[in-house]
C-alpha cells in the first residue's frame, strides 16, 4: 500500500527531487527549501499561496527547463536535497532510548481533530490545532517515532470577509484535493483506501489521505467518499459542526475509524495520545482489541489507561462534550457487545458524578482511561484539577492525577527568517540545533541594539505593506468602500507603536477590553507626537453571533474618523498573516477573562521575535512574565465583572510605562530602554516555551514511563 506516487509531468529528470521535497512539508520549516521553489517563479510562488505541490503542477516546462540548466540553481538544490535526504533517514530515536526502531512499529499514535500545519492545508480552526501541528513537526525534528490521525476536511477553507456594516460573512471554499500536499493512501488494488468504522450501525465509510511532516506520517480521514450516504459524506465536511449528533459521528469516525484504520494499515503502536477529547473513542477500540484476544476486561482497561495519554485544553465545564444517552445508544448499540457490557455498564465509563443524568462526557470518560493526563500550563493543570476533582472520590485537590506540561511553539516554524540569521550571526549558527539549552539565549546580549531594532523595524514595514496590499485587493477587485479599506489598514504607519490583537473572537478573549473608556484610549491614538495604532484580526465561530458582534464593534471603531485610521481590522486571519503579526508588531496584547486561558500559544511566537507580552496574568503568560520582559496585568482575584480594574490597568501601563519607553529613542533614533525588553523577551521565553522543551517532557513524564510499562509486560510475557 504505497502512498501514491505524485506526478509532477513537467519536472526534468535533473530536478526530479524537487518532486519528493513539495510532497513533505518539511519545506515549510526550511527556509532553504523554500526559496528553491521561490527562486523557480517568485510570482507563481505568490500565486499558489506558497504551495509548492500546486506550483509545480501547474508550471510550464520551460521555467523548469531552465532552472535544470542553471549552475547556480543547481548547487542550491543539490544541498538542500542532500540536507533532506539526510533529515528523512536519521532515525535516531535518540529519545526513547528503549525503544526498538523499527520502520513499522511506532511508540506513539498521536490523534488530534485538527492541525495546524501550513496555509495550504485548512485543517485548523485555532490554538488547538496549531498545538498539534507543532507537536508532530518537533516529533519529526526530536527523531520521535509517532504516527498522526487527523481529519480532512474538504470545506475546511472558512474565508472571513467584513460586510459594509461591519458584520462578519463565511465564505466556505472547498479544498481542491489534487493541489494540496496531501495524497492518497492506496490499497492493494491501486484504488484509494476505504475503511468501515468497525461495529458502527449505521455504517460509516472512510476513505484516507496521507501527510508527509518531516518524518511523521499523519493520515487523514475522509467521509466524503461515494461509499457514504449523503448523510454521511458531510461527517468531516467542516470542524465543529454544531449540531450534537453530527459531531458525535464526526468523534466515531476520527476515534474508532482512526483506530481501524491504522489496525489496517498494519502499523502498530504503544501508545496512544489524545490531543482533546474529541478522539476519545479510540480508547474503546484498543479495549476491544485486547477483548478479542481474550483478556478479561479489567485487565485490558488497566492495560489501555496504562498506555493513554490525554491532553485536556478547555478548562470551562461548558467547553467539554456531553453526548444525550438516546444517540449513545443509537450508535454504539452494536458496540458495547463487542467489549462484552451491557448498555448501563458502558454508559457509567462517561458519567460525571456531578451531573449523572446529563449524558456521556466524554472528558470525563478519557480522564479515567487514562493514566497520563496532563493541562496545558501550571495554572490550567490546577483548574483542571479543580474542575475534575469528583472523578476521584476521595482525593484532595493536588491528589487529583491531572499533571501540567505547558505548551510551546515549534521554533523554525514560527522564527522569521531574517532574524533567524541575526540570530545565526550573534548566538552562532548551532543556536537552531539546541534552541532549548537556555544558555545559547543569553547570547542575545550580544546583538547590537540598532541591529535588532532595525531587523524589527524592517518586519513591522513588511506586516503592514501586507496588510495595505489586502485592503488594496479588496478594494481594487470588490469595490468596497473607502471606510472599509482604512478599517482594513491604509493608513498604518511604521513609525507609530503598534499593537497587534489577533485570535479567535470567542467573548472570553475580550477584544474589545481596550475600548472600555473610549475617550480616553482616543487620546492614546490620537497623540501628536507619541501615538499608538492597534492591529485587530481574528475570526469568530461561524455559529458564534455575541463573538461577531464583537468584531463588528471593533470594525466600527476602526472607521470611525475619530479614531484617526490607528486601528485596523485585517479580515481573514489565519496561518499566513499570524506570521507577518506576531513577528512584525511591537507588542502583543492579550487580555481573555481570567482563568480561561487554558495556555494561548501566539504569544510565544511573537516572544521568540523579540515582540514583548502585554498581557493579562493567565495561561502561559503566569510563568513567562519576569518583571522584565514584557508587562502583567490582573493579578489579583476580582469578584464579578473585572472589565473596570482590568481596562484600568491596561491604560495605566500603556500611558506611564510602555508608551514613554517606546519613545524614548537615542540620537540614532533607537529605543534602548524597549530594546532592552525586546531581549529579554526572547532571552527568558524562547527555549522555555519551545515545543522542542514541551515535547521533551511529554517524553520524559509520559511517554518513557508508558513504554516502560509496555516493555515490562512483553518482558513477562
Ligand atoms: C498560534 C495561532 C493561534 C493560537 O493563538 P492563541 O494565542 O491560542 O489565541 C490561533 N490561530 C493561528 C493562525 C495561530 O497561528
Amino acid at each position: 500500500m504505497d502512498p501514491e506516487t505524485v506526478e509532477f509531468p513537467n519536472l526534468p529528470e535533473r530536478l526530479i527531487g524537487l518532486g519528493e521535497l513539495a510532497d513533505n512539508l518539511w519545506w515549510s520549516w526550511q527556509p532553504s527549501a523554500r526559496m528553491l521553489f521561490k527562486m523557480l517563479d517568485r510570482q507563481a510562488w505568490k500565486e499558489s499561496g506558497h504551495n509548492p505541490d500546486k506550483m509545480l503542477r501547474e508550471m510550464p516546462s520551460e521555467i523548469l527547463a531552465s532552472a535544470a540548466a542553471n549552475d547556480d540553481y543547481l548547487r542550491n538544490y543539490d544541498v538542500v536535497l542532500s540536507q533532506f535526504y539526510r533529515y528523512l533517514s536519521d532515525k535516531s530515536c535518540r529519545f526513547l532510548n528503549s525503544f526498538p526502531c523499527d520502520p513499522n512499529t511506532f511508540a506513539v499514535a498521536y490523534f488530534s481533530a485538527e492541525y495546524g500545519l501550513h496555509r495550504s492545508l485548512p485543517f485548523y480552526a485555532g490554538g488547538l490545532g496549531f498545538l498539534a501541528g507543532d507537536h508532530i513537526k518537533e516529533c519529526s525534528d526530536l527523531g520521535v517515532p509517532l504516527v498522526a490521525v487527523g481529519f480532512m476536511y474538504p470545506q475546511g477553507y472558512l474565508h472571513q470577509h467584513i460586510r459594509e456594516d461591519g458584520w462578519q460573512e463565511n465564505i466556505h471554499e472547498s479544498i481542491n484535493r489534487e493541489a494540496a500536499p496531501i495524497s492518497r493512501v492506496l490499497d492493494n488494488e491501486g484504488r484509494q483506501l476505504v475503511v468501515r468504522v468497525p461495529f458502527i450501525d449505521p455504517a460509516i465509510h472512510v476513505g484516507v489521505w496521507k501527510v508527509n511532516v518531516g518524518r511523521i506520517s499523519l493520515y487523514l480521514l475522509d467521509t466524503d467518499i461515494e461509499n457514504n450516504d449523503p448523510w454521511n459524506r458531510g461527517i468531516s465536511a467542516r470542524l465543529y459542526i454544531g449540531d450534537i449528533e453530527q459531531r458525535l459521528r464526526q468523534e466515531i469516525v476520527l476515534g474508532i475509524g482512526g483506530a481501524e484504520v491504522l489496525e489496517i494499515l498494519g502499523i502498530k503502536h504503544y501508545l496512544m495520545h489524545l490531543n482533546e477529547g474529541h478522539a476519545a473513542f479510540a480508547i474503546l477500540e484498543r479495549i476491544r482489541d485486547r477483548i478479542q484476544e481474550g483478556m478479561p476486561y479489567p485487565q485490558a482497561i488497566e492495560q489501555v489507561r496504562n498506555t493513554t495519554v490525554f491532553t485536556t485544553h478547555t478548562p470551562v465545564p461548558a467547553g467539554h462534550d456531553v453526548i444525550p444517552f438516546h444517540l449513545m445508544e443509537k450508535h454504539f448499540h452494536s458496540y458495547w457487545p463487542a467489549l462484552g457490557l451491557d448498555r448501563d455498564a458502558f454508559l457509567q465509563q462517561g458519567i460525571h458524578p456531578e451531573q449523572p443524568h446529563a449524558g456521556f462526557n466524554v472528558t470525563a470518560f478519557a480522564l479515567r482511561m487514562s493514566a497520563y493526563c496532563n493541562g496545558v500550563s501550571k495554572r490550567h493543570g490546577e483548574v483542571s484539577r479543580q474542575m475534575w476533582q469528583s472523578l476521584w472520590p476521595g482525593a484532595s485537590e493536588s491528589e487529583v492525577p491531572v499533571d501540567h506540561i505547558t505548551n510551546g511553539v515549534h521554533v523554525p516554524t514560527w522564527i522569521e527568517p531574517r532574524m533567524k540569521r541575526l540570530f545565526d550571526t550573534y548566538l552562532g549558527p548551532e543556536w537552531l540545533t539546541d534552541h532549548d539549552n537556555p544558555l545559547f539565549w543569553e547570547l542575545i546580549d550580544k546583538i547590537p541594539n540598532e541591529a535588532l531594532w532595525r531587523t524589527h523595524y524592517w518586519l513591522k514595514i513588511k506586516l503592514i505593506d501586507a496588510v495595505r496590499e489586502r485592503s488594496r485587493l479588496r478594494w481594487a477587485g470588490d469595490r468596497v468602500s473607502p471606510s472599509i479599506v482604512i478599517a482594513g489598514g491604509t493608513l498604518l504607519d511604521p513609525s507609530v507603536l503598534t499593537l497587534g490583537f489577533a485570535r479567535r473572537f470567542a467573548t472570553y478573549k475580550r477584544a474589545e477590553l481596550i475600548f472600555y473608556d473610549m475617550e480616553r484610549l482616543k487620546k492614546l491614538l490620537n497623540d501628536r507626537w507619541r501615538p499608538i495604532q492597534i492591529i485587530f484580526a481574528g475570526k469568530a465561530h461561524p455559529a458564534d453571533d455575541p463573538g461577531k458582534q464583537i468584531i463588528q464593534r471593533v470594525f466600527n471603531a476602526a472607521r470611525d474618523p475619530e479614531t484617526g485610521g490607528r486601528i485596523a481590522f485585517v479580515e481573514d486571519y489565519g496561518e499566513q498573516l499570524a506570521q507577518y503579526m506576531v513577528h512584525g508588531v511591537d507588542i502583543w496584547l492579550n487580555n481573555p477573562l481570567p482563568p480561561m486561558e487554558a495556555s494561548g500559544t501566539s504569544g510565544m511566537k511573537a516572544a521568540l521575535n523579540g515582540v514583548p507580552q502585554l498581557s493579562i496574568m493567565d495561561g502561559w503568560w503566569i510563568e513567562g512574565f519576569n518583571g522584565k520582559n514584557g508587562w502583567a496585568f490582573g493579578h489579583k482575584e476580582v469578584d464579578g465583572n473585572r472589565d473596570v480594574a482590568d481596562a484600568a490597568e491596561l491604560y495605566r501601563i500603556l500611558e506611564e510605562e510602555l508608551i514613554p519607553m517606546y519613545y524614548n529613542v537615542s540620537d540614532d533614533g533607537v529605543p534602548l530602554n524597549w530594546v532592552n525588553v525586546m531581549k529579554n523577551s526572547i532571552k527568558s521565553n524562547a527555549a522555555k516555551f519551545s515545543a522542542r522543551r514541551m515535547v521533551k517532557e511529554y517524553i520524559e513524564k509520559f511517554y518513557a514511563k508508558g513504554l516502560e510499562s509496555v516493555l515490562l509486560h512483553q518482558n513477562e510475557g
